[in-house]
């Protein structure tokens, strides 16, 4: 009887103690700051595990969902979000939801991975950026306004809680993984904005020109075509 206790009471302890160690450290933001959607908020599913990254982040990465399921409510965005978090955690075997932070066409911003924590949505820049998602897909249109208002609202709160450096470089996510993430239209917009820069540029194109450096006609040919069929089936 006295082992069953102690053993349940040691249980209670760990169980205890894990579940302080992984809970997301809280701090007051700056009053600039936008309401943020916490994961309870929306529904999120724990995270399995997580690394804590430097939290100055050098990096800001754009993307979409590219699912065109599109969202002007908190309720719809909130189920959108909750879909995305499923497809990384069971189709993808990821532990969580891969971005830090989404943004739906209702002007809100929903709590990912946060500041804090390593994401999964764009290696090699995973730790050492913020990775925001747009709702839904944006290759033909761009984010409304309110949206679009959201991401620099994001960002500015994100410098002034020294989160994101100062002199932060913005990409879209086809410069780090040859996708068609953030959607053209998007990227296009993006790469208008004061802190986007052109390097890398995608990977589409230089992949190509890092495996052959001075390439014969026919190689670089093949491996173009081979390159366009696989984009041709995404
Ligand atoms: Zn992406």
């Amino acid at each position: 009887m006295k082992l069953t206790l102690t053993a349940t009471l040691l249980h209670i302890c760990s169980a205890l103690y894990s579940s302080i160690a992984k809970a997301a450290p809280t701090f007051a933001l700056p009053d600039d700051c936008p309401k943020i959607v916490s994961r309870d908020e929306w529904g999120a599913r724990p995270a399995r595990n997580f690394t804590q990254r430097d939290p100055l982040a050098p990096y800001l990465i754009v993307h979409h969902g590219g699912f065109k399921k599109f969202c002007s409510t908190h309720d719809e965005c909130a189920k959108i979000v909750r879909y995305y978090q499923d497809f990384h955690m069971d189709d993808r075997g990821w532990d969580d939801i891969g971005y830090s932070y989404l943004i739906g066409e209702d002007g809100n911003i929903y709590e990912g991975r946060g500041w804090q924590r390593v994401g999964a949505h764009a290696p090699p820049y995973n730790n050492i950026s913020i990775g925001v998602c747009f709702i839904g897909d944006f290759s033909d249109r761009l984010p409304n306004e309110t949206a679009l208002a959201a991401l620099r609202s994001l960002i500015k709160c994100s410098i002034s809680s020294n989160f994101l450096m100062n002199n932060y470089t913005m990409l879209g996510h086809r410069q780090a993984k040859a996708t068609l993430c953030p959607g053209d239209a998007l990227f296009k917009e993006i790469s208008q904005w004061p802190h986007w820069k052109s390097t890398p540029a995608p990977t589409e194109i230089r992949k190509v020109d890092d495996v052959i450096s001075r390439p014969n006609n026919w190689a670089y040919e093949a491996i173009n075509n081979i390159l366009d069929f696989f984009k041709s089936l995404f």
